[in-house]
């Protein structure tokens, strides 16, 4: 279409680029990310998008944050508008701290947050700070692409551990330590979003959450804990972060806990907080000191305003309710439209996403673009596989689409999964 933006990434079918010479090795070599291709032409009117992991725009609390906005500038004037310190606006650390003990069990104070421009940075940060060429990192298969790539983007060296309907197995993790114990590779840390995983859609177990306490704890590494969707659950029973675990297990300090706004409050704010052990949030700082300065300051104001108001807790409720919705008329779709005998999927109490698993052998990526051609759109499950493994999988995000697109997307694709099946 001539009225889109043309992509910023960069594709073969680019001009030839006169800089490349001058560019890293490692600039070079990065790879776009193609989801962000696919959820743009999930963006297209015509399209049935399930594909976008963004959340729900209806969502958003736009009549409170421009009441907010006004009184912030009306009450505190051009400091609205200043640099802050590095570490975040201090009343909003204390307020976050507050909220990561009263709501989370996670015993911090304002030394443990830091106030970073979305999880994304906190995880960019973090592993700035703990990844060198070829140490490794341990992450799900599947995982969050944004976070296997910022590992790569350092030369990290990443090893994938299977995810089932428990979350990562913790007990294959222990293996694999001990198998990177044996080779002298330096392991530093676990990756792992502990609730409604992203494309999973599941939980880690309490019994896993505890066994990785303990790998952290011998084998000298951290866990990064990136918890955006935890906030977000339907039903069953909340499990406590491992952040909230540490101490009991021995292992105190040891998980860096990123936590995003994004899902709760608005994502285009770019807001997340790290709750860490002092000393990593210093390291962090420093690391932040030159990519940003601080995080923006108006929209910290506009946080705290909308905290201390009362307003997110009432924000998430509002979300659980819409997207428990959203989750219960894609899974009854899924129910009306896909071969349950030859396909699987999960039923996920919380967060955003359905993770589909075709028979063995049958390709979610051609299945994608065969569904891009009836103008459906779904992200295959390979992206989320940093090895490449994954590609009869695929991702369902029920945060965008009403339950009538789903439907229509749902039978588009069920029915050209029972014509590859039939085939
Ligand atoms: N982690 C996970 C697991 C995610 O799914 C996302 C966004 N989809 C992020 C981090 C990035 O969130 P943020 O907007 O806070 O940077």
């Amino acid at each position: 279409m001539s009225d889109e933006p043309r992509s910023p990434y960069p594709s073969s079918a680019d001009p030839p680029d006169p800089f490349l010479h001058l560019y890293t090795e490692r600039a070079r070599q990065q790879q776009a990310s193609s989801i962000r291709e696919i959820c743009k032409l999930g963006a297209r009117p015509e399209v049935r998008s399930l594909a976008g992991g963004w959340p729900a725009p209806g969502t958003f609390p736009v009549e409170e944050v421009a009441e907010i906005a006004r009184d912030v500038l009306a009450s505190r004037g051009p400091d609205a508008l200043q640099y802050c310190q590095t570490e975040g606006v201090t009343a909003l650390r204390d307020a976050m701290a507050r909220w990561a003990s009263d709501k989370l069990g996670i015993p911090a104070t304002r030394d443990h947050i830091l106030i970073t421009h979305g999880s994304q940075q906190g995880m960019d940060l973090i592993f700035r700070v703990l990844v060198e060429p070829g140490d490794v990192v341990l992450c799900g298969l599947p995982t969050y692409f944004g976070a296997t790539g910022a590992v790569s983007a350092l030369g990290g060296r990443l090893v994938g551990i299977p995810v089932d309907q428990d979350g990562l197995d913790a007990e294959a993790a222990a293996v694999r330590l001990e198998e990177l114990r044996a080779e002298g590779a330096r392991p530093k840390g676990i990756y792992i979003i502990p609730s409604f995983q992203n494309p999973a859609g599941v939980a880690l177990s309490l019994a896993r959450r505890q066994r990785l306490l303990a790998l952290a704890k011998e084998h000298d590494l951290l866990i990064i804990e990136d918890d955006p969707y935890g906030e977000l659950r339907f039903d069953g029973q909340p499990i406590p972060c491992c952040k909230a675990l540490e101490r009991a297990a021995g292992a105190e300090g040891r998980v860096v806990h990123i936590h995003s706004l994004s899902k709760t409050f608005a994502p285009g704010l770019r807001l997340a907080w790290v709750a860490a052990d002092p000393g990593v949030v210093r390291r962090m700082v420093v690391a932040k000191q030159y990519v940003d300065t601080c995080t923006n300051t108006f929209g910290q104001y506009l946080l705290l305003e909308f905290v201390s108001r009362g307003l997110l807790e009432r924000q998430i409720e509002a979300n659980i309710a819409y997207y428990r919705g959203q989750r219960d008329a894609l899974l009854s779709s899924l129910d009306r439209h896909f071969p349950s005998d030859r396909v699987r999927w999960n039923r996920p109490e919380g967060g955003l996403f359905v993770l589909v698993h075709l028979p063995e052998g049958m390709d979610a990526d051609a299945l994608s673009r065969e569904a891009l051609a009836h103008n459906v759109a779904f992200v295959s499950g390979a992206q989320f596989h940093h090895d490449g493994s994954g590609k009869n999988t695929f991702r369902l995000s029920f945060s965008q689409s009403s339950p009538e697109v789903m439907e229509e997307a749902v039978a588009r694709i069920g029915a050209l999964i029972r014509a590859k099946l039939g085939a």
